[in-house]
């Protein structure tokens, strides 16, 4: 038979462990959040977490310009001035090496995984 403080010590240990679990899900998440890169002719002008939401808004070298958006872990371009639209008619996206692509304005959003991170550094230093 179990006496009271046995179970009392048994709710105390399933709880602790409950805790440290959640605790360790909040902390991995975090680690291993994604991000976007925005590319403009090729170059890497910016770096957006996706776990903040914001609205950018990313002016091409010719004067055109794209808005875009992170909502909720995805990102969208919003509102852009380009004559064919593909870039605002995609949507959300939020999978892993997701593209959005607008040629007009030659601008490239990719979403990206931190892991990535260390082989894009060199690039960005070079320029
Ligand atoms: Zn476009």
């Amino acid at each position: 038979m179990l006496k009271r403080n046995d179970v009392l010590l048994v709710l105390g240990i399933l709880l602790t462990v409950v805790i440290l679990y959640i605790v360790r899900g909040l902390v991995m998440s975090g680690a291993s959040s994604d991000y976007i890169e925005v590319r403009l002719d090729g170059k890497l002008i910016a770096e957006y977490s996706l776990d903040e939401d914001r609205e950018e808004v990313i002016y091409a070298p010719d004067g055109g310009y794209n808005i875009l958006t992170i909502r909720d872990g995805k990102v969208a371009v919003k509102e852009a001035d380009c004559p064919d639209k593909h870039c605002v008619n995609k949507g959300f996206v939020s999978g892993q090496n997701e593209t959005i692509i607008c040629l007009p304005n030659r601008l490239v959003i990719k979403l990206c995984v931190d892991s990535d991170k260390t082989g894009i550094t060199p690039d960005v230093m070079a320029q």
